[in-house]
């Protein structure tokens, strides 16, 4: 998107304002198809990462399919057009009332639980069909909160209890149709799927009705330049080519899936904000800026980096800056940046914020969540308005005689 565009998106809309690029939506999703060759993928986006219905029915054009982490996901994946088929229930920690519930709505079921998958047993028993999240214990993802396949993580049932999950799953008669991990977001290292490809391939031999293989995600993009990425072409290569051994010799061809969030939406998101005051302390110059870590949290939650960018004033002398929120919180967005000469009422592009920005949001502070616009064929459309005080009360309750 050129800046001329987010100049005129930021006077016409206002901000702080999420934009999103739908080219960049594409380009990313036939990225990762690509990677695979010849061989057919079926991707599930991750809706938590940005859950805008017009960003979904972008990827359902695209042939996308959702995954989901609660019902209300699957709600949002419904009203967007996908049908129940299309759509994978990954959830963690949730009642059996939850997983009954996507059960009637007919979507794919993940199970990441023993004893749910026991009561699933119990309850269906061949009559429904389920996929089992395995956890394969491996660590990865670039920060502790997101990675999620280690041994001390929460998610997945062990690798080490196939066995047990087979003794369930021949008990009931349950029909286990897929294996699933996710071993966390941002990785590195492309060797990480595939020695989680390998244990999955090992767990396969106890689950004889598999259609499908589900390796999750995690796909790292650039954040800043020079960052080391997930090298998609060379993780698609030997992806497929030991997917297409293995299944020769399960005898049979399976699906192969993943579920990419971030890799789908991350640059295709800039956020916009404009600057408040500049102010000179005794250590550095803080930029202060109309929004916060009720906005965009993931630079003070997970120690992000998210290039800022003066769109105001693209050729002014560079000069350091701290970029802050105006939450009472020292909510920083980033340390020390080289920024093009920084006046009061400049807007600032902040990157890469497509993945986890307003899905993040909040209304710490009692201050709106921001307004979503998407660009299109050089057009911008506003597809969620600003927040309103009306939306800050709409539940509240005031009681009688207080
Ligand atoms: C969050 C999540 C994803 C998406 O991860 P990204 O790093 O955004 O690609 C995929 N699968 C599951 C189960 C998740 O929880």
């Amino acid at each position: 998107m050129e800046q001329q565009l987010l100049l005129q998106i930021a006077n016409e809309f206002g901000t702080p304002t999420y934009v999103y690029d739908v080219e960049l939506i594409e380009k990313q999703y036939d990225k990762l198809i690509n990677a695979f060759g010849n061989h057919e993928v079926k991707l599930h986006y991750a809706l938590k990462a940005l859950n805008n219905i017009n960003i979904l029915k972008v990827l359902k054009q695209q042939g996308a399919g959702l995954d989901a982490v609660s019902n209300e996901e699957i709600q949002l994946g419904l009203r967007a057009g996908f049908t129940p088929d299309q759509i994978l229930f990954t959830p963690n920690c949730v009642s059996f009332e939850e997983i009954q519930e996507a059960v009637e709505v007919g979507v794919h079921i993940n199970i990441d639980n023993l004893s749910i998958l026991e009561k699933f047993g119990q309850v269906y028993g061949s009559s429904k069909a389920c996929c089992v999240r395995l956890n394969p214990h491996i660590m990865a993802g670039g920060n502790s909160n997101i990675s999620v396949g280690h041994i001390d993580s929460k998610f997945g049932i062990s690798i080490h209890q196939v066995k047990h999950i087979e003794r369930i799953v021949k008990h009931y008669g349950i029909r286990v149709t897929g294996l699933h991990m996710h071993t966390g977001s941002d990785i590195i290292d492309g060797d990480v799927f595939l020695r989680g490809a390998q244990l999955l391939y090992e767990a396969a031999t106890y689950f004889p009705d598999l259609e499908f293989m589900d390796f999750g995600s995690g796909f790292k993009v650039a954040y800043k330049e020079g960052d080391i990425v997930t090298n998609i072409e060379r993780v698609g290569q030997q992806i497929s080519d030991s997917f297409t051994e293995f299944c020769s010799s399960y005898g049979r061809k399976l699906e192969l899936w993943f579920e990419p969030g971030k890799f789908l939406v991350s640059e295709a998101g800039k956020f916009l904000v404009k600057v408040n005051v500049v102010k000179q302390t005794t250590s550095t110059v803080f930029a202060g800026v109309n929004s916060g870590q009720n906005h965009l949290i993931r630079p003070m939650f997970y120690n992000a980096y998210h290039h800022i960018e003066n769109i105001s004033n693209p050729s002014g002398e560079p000069k350091l800056y701290s970029v802050v929120g105006n939450i009472c919180e020292s909510d920083t967005f980033g340390y020390d940046r080289m920024i093009s000469e920084i006046h009061v009422g400049d807007i600032l592009a902040m990157h890469n914020a497509g993945a986890y920005g307003f899905t993040m949001s909040n209304q710490y502070n009692a201050r709106f969540r921001p307004a979503e616009v998407l660009v299109n064929d050089g057009k911008a459309h506003l597809i969620r308005k600003r927040e309103t005080f009306e939306d800050l009360v709409r539940n509240e309750i005031e009681l009688e005689g207080f």
